[in-house]
């Protein structure tokens, strides 16, 4: 193994799989997070559909008969209920981007991200539907032109300036958050475009109190409309801001050695204060910021690829873009700021007493410290797709750890086209795969392709498990 720093410090994790006697004589046990409490997600969802129906509520409520007679009325109705609900949906995608940390343990990255695209679209066409209308309607009701109606709002009602700018901000979002756009940018690019996001909710905010028919005249749903968009903002900088920067200091990480694991792949191991305290399970990973000249600014996820060794916290990367190769060119020395432990992604997910690890590539970070995490004698089969052979990084570390076990292991090398791992591979490969929690992890792809192949084979939804390394 290559060392990129000049002394090596002893991470050893191949040496000490945790659960034998050995790893429990040579290092803390590591600290678990709390189980997930899957009711907290049922009064969250029970919450957000009571807030929903409320938005509904004060949007019809306060419509008069006379109104909806009037020139326009029904189009500024419409308009009105729209943008209520939109901005309350919107409201809902900032929320669950905030990672409360109740939340987060149950629907781990994957479903955040799956519930937030789930979402994404509701939002955005309503909020523009909701300026088609009001157009349409108040030019009716002004017996005036779409565009000279569109400039007079824009030009003369309070804060309908800041507003449009607020609209065009998210119509851009919306339009590069299509597959086909979003699989091309960087993730510093996507990242900067979120940012946006949160800037063009700020700039509707002033509008909505002050010409919005459920508010003008109405102080007590003002207020709460108020406290919702506090509570969702003070959200954001606690858990996304605040949380992080209070545990980094706490740990008080930098970087030790940077490791070449493999062509393309290297390890950085942290060393840190504290790092026993740190409640983690395998499978999880930290948003990293590395307070270098050019990184400090943009964090990335990385999952941890063994359970910490303390002082010790190990992360492997392998280079597709600007970031990750700059990881690979870190100092000794550089501190380190990281948010999390984040991901549902772990043995608390499980249905079933045994478990098929499935891993693509490098994948294999998040499966080798989840294998570390499951108990002695829980017999795993661990799949491993890559190209090449060099590229199965830990492999001593996965055949130790799954020995150890009474598992087995499978590679599957080569090249996609001609080596393929196939439902009917898979089923080869395990047998019982139905009877097994079923855990993937690799670029987004892969993952798609055996989730679909895991459902083919009859395994049930509950029982299928996965991380995509994407965004
Ligand atoms: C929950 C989670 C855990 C992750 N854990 C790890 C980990 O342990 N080790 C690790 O190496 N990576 C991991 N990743 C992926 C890692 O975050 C990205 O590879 C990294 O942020 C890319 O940043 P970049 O600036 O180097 O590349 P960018 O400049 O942002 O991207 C360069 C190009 O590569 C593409 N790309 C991004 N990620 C991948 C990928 N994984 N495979 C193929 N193409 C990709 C992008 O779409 C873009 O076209 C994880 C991702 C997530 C969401």
């Amino acid at each position: 193994m290559q060392t990129m720093s000049t002394t090596s410090v002893r991470f050893d994790p191949s040496a000490s799989p945790a659960g034998t006697k050995r790893a429990k004589r040579s290092r803390p046990e590591t600290r678990h997070p709390a189980p997930p409490r899957r009711w907290v997600l049922r009064v969250a969802v029970v919450v957000a559909a009571a807030g929903l129906v409320l938005t509904l509520v004060s949007g019809i409520g306060v419509e008069t008969g006379g109104e909806w007679s009037a020139p326009g009325g029904p189009a500024i109705f419409v308009g009105s209920l729209t943008g209520l609900v939109g901005m309350y949906l919107a409201l809902l995608m900032v929320l669950l981007v905030s990672r409360i940390p109740a939340v987060e343990r149950v629907l781990g990255q994957d479903g955040l991200v799956r519930w937030h695209k789930w979402l994404s679209p509701w939002p955005l066409s309503l909020i523009g539907l909701h300026a088609v209308f009001i157009v349409i309607g108040y030019a009716e009701a002004a017996k005036s032109g779409l565009w000279s109606q569109l400039g007079t709002l824009v030009s003369s009602y309070p804060d309908m300036l800041a507003a449009t700018v607020g609209l065009a901000l998210m119509a851009f979002a919306g339009i590069v958050s299509i597959r086909a756009i979003r699989s091309r940018l960087r993730r510093e690019t996507w990242w900067v475009i979120h940012l946006y996001l949160y800037l063009a909710l700020a700039l509707s905010f002033a509008h909505v109190l002050a010409l919005g028919p459920s508010f003008v005249g109405h102080p007590l749903t003002q207020v709460l409309w108020s406290l919702a968009w506090l509570a969702t903002a003070g959200s954001v900088i606690g858990f996304r801001i605040v949380l992080p920067i209070v545990r980094s200091l706490r740990y008080g990480l930098t970087v030790r050695e940077v490791r070449v694991e493999a062509p393309g792949v290297v390890s950085v191991i942290c060393a840190g204060r504290g790092v026993e305290r740190m409640a983690i399970s395998g499978g999880q990973f930290f948003e990293w910021r590395f307070l270098a000249r050019d990184l400090w600014w943009q964090a990335h996820p990385y999952s941890v690829s063994a359970l910490p060794r303390p002082p010790y916290l190990r992360m492997t990367v392998k280079t597709v873009g600007d970031h990750s190769a700059a990881v690979a060119r870190l100092r000794p020395g550089t501190r380190v700021m990281v948010e999390g432990p984040y991901g549902a992604f772990t043995r608390d997910a499980s249905q079933r007493r045994r478990t098929v690890l499935v891993a693509g590539g490098i994948g294999l970070t998040a499966l080798r410290a989840l294998l570390e995490d499951l108990p002695p004698g829980s017999q795993p089969v661990v799949v491993v797709r890559v190209n090449k052979p060099e590229e199965f990084v830990f492999r001593s570390e996965v055949t130790e750890l799954v020995r150890h076990r009474k598992g087995t292991v499978h590679e599957v090398v080569g090249d996609r086209h001609k080596v393929r791992l196939d439902a009917k591979v898979l089923a080869t490969m395990v047998p019982d795969i139905r009877q097994r929690d079923v855990f993937i992890c690799g670029p987004i792809g892969f993952v798609e392709g055996v989730v679909a192949m895991a459902h083919r084979l009859g395994v049930h939804r509950s029982a299928i498990h996965y991380e995509e390394f994407g965004f």
